[in-house]
């Protein structure tokens, strides 16, 4: 018998509903469907024997309470994780099991083998011998992102509530919608949620404990030319194509996706249109240096400044959005919670893997809302498409995970 007996039954249920979420919406959650789903979890989690369940009306959010069980005051921990889906075809998820997985077989997903998870693609694959493995049918995402969070929340909270010989404070979970479109935690409500301090748990592969993300803007050019007959062009055309081309060529060559990795940051221009009329081009900018990000933002207002000035008037106008900050600026103040993961996860033999994101997470806007929320692995490998898979075993060690931190912070306190 598993040690969690619900956590894979729970997670193959909840894998099977579709619950992409849906960025061209302005709603809160983006649909219906999101809706529907945590009015599910509000059952769930009440039939577990949770307290205090409810959706918070501000951010969709379902929140819940498990009860202190010792007299003792203890940091209030909450676990976090997301139900929505990523922007992949989620309808009719069939999940697949691979039991005892041999570390280097190629996985059929689809019955023809169309797709297939293979070794030599995907390398992790050799970290799972003698998994059983849960992958798609070739058709759809898994939904392991962030699905198997849940579970593993979930299941922990169950495990808690029936061995009551494990002290711990009171637990907040909070699960909630819209995450892959990058809103979800704009509205999170870290009064009503009621932690001190809290984990995300929506990382990767085993072990991995991220407090640090890039900071992140969003840049648009809005550049406006002057059509005249190209044959009568001389000292009167302003072709706003060729403005939007000398503009990127004024950003440096070198910090581009393509071209860092690690701590480099970089322009990423997303998206261009354009005439000689008028051209737009989209950029987002990221760096984990605070200081370096604020640099490169006045460097791209730079160089629509010198363009404006060579013109003596304002073609370029710069459009520049903060999304999220790097994470570490509020944890360094405090590395208490990332310490407390860091060694649940050495006290359970996982080796810790401590880098630093290249994005963003729920975390990086709930940290700087004053809750600090680093992210623990969940288990999930090759996000956001058809080569989605989690390992049951994993995901029993991330619920050991999070069992474990509530223990330790009992100790400590
Ligand atoms: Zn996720």
């Amino acid at each position: 018998m598993a040690k969690y007996a619900n956590l894979i039954p729970r997670f193959l249920d909840y894998v099977k509903v579709n619950t992409r979420s849906d960025p061209q919406s302005t709603t809160i959650p983006s649909t219906p469907r999101l809706t529907e789903f945590a009015n599910r979890l509000v059952q769930d989690l009440t039939a577990i024997g949770l307290n205090n369940v409810h959706i918070n009306p501000q951010s969709a959010y379902v929140y819940a309470t498990l009860p202190a069980n010792t007299a003792k005051a203890v940091t209030k921990i909450g676990f976090i994780s997301h139900f929505d889906t990523a922007d992949f075809n989620s309808e009719n998820i069939r999940p697949q099991i691979v039991e005892n997985y041999d570390g280097q077989s190629v996985i059929k997903l689809d019955a023809a083998g169309k797709y297939t998870l293979d070794p030599a693609v995907f390398p992790n694959l050799k970290n799972y011998r003698g998994d059983t493995l849960i992958t798609t049918d070739g058709t759809t995402l898994l939904g392991a992102d962030d699905k198997s969070g849940v579970a593993e929340i979930m299941a922990a909270a169950e495990y808690l509530l029936a061995h009551p010989e494990i002290k711990h404070g009171e637990i907040k979970i909070g699960l909630g919608p819209d995450e892959e479109i990058g809103t979800g935690a704009d509205h999170f409500d870290v009064a009503d949620f009621g932690a001190d301090i809290a984990y995300t748990v929506d990382g990767g592969p085993l072990g991995q404990l991220e407090y640090e993300t890039f900071n992140a803007a969003d840049a648009q050019v809005e550049i406006t030319g002057t059509n005249v007959h190209p044959a009568e062009a001389k000292g009167v055309m302003v072709n706003a194509s060729q403005v939007a081309m000398d503009f990127h060529a004024g950003l440096p060559v070198h910090d581009r996706p393509e071209n860092t990795e690690g701590r480099e940051g970089f322009f990423h221009l997303y998206s261009m249109t354009g005439d000689v009329d008028s051209a737009h081009l989209s950029y987002i900018i990221r760096d984990h240096d605070r200081q370096i990000f604020e640099d490169r933002k006045r460097l791209f207002q730079g160089v629509a400044d010198q363009l404006n000035q060579a013109f003596g008037q304002d073609r370029v106008q710069v459009t520049l959005k903060d999304q999220y900050y790097n994470m570490r600026e509020v944890l360094e103040k405090d590395m208490h919670v990332v310490e407390l993961a860091k060694q649940a996860l050495e006290d359970l033999d996982i080796q810790p893997l401590i880098f630093p994101v290249r994005g963003g997470t729920d975390g990086s806007k709930i940290s700087f809302m004053g809750l600090p929320t680093p992210n623990l692995f969940a288990g999930g490998e090759n996000m956001h498409g058809r080569f989605e898979y989690v390992s049951e075993q994993t995901m029993e060690k991330a619920t050991d995970v999070l069992i474990k931190i509530v223990a330790l912070a009992e100790q400590q306190a």
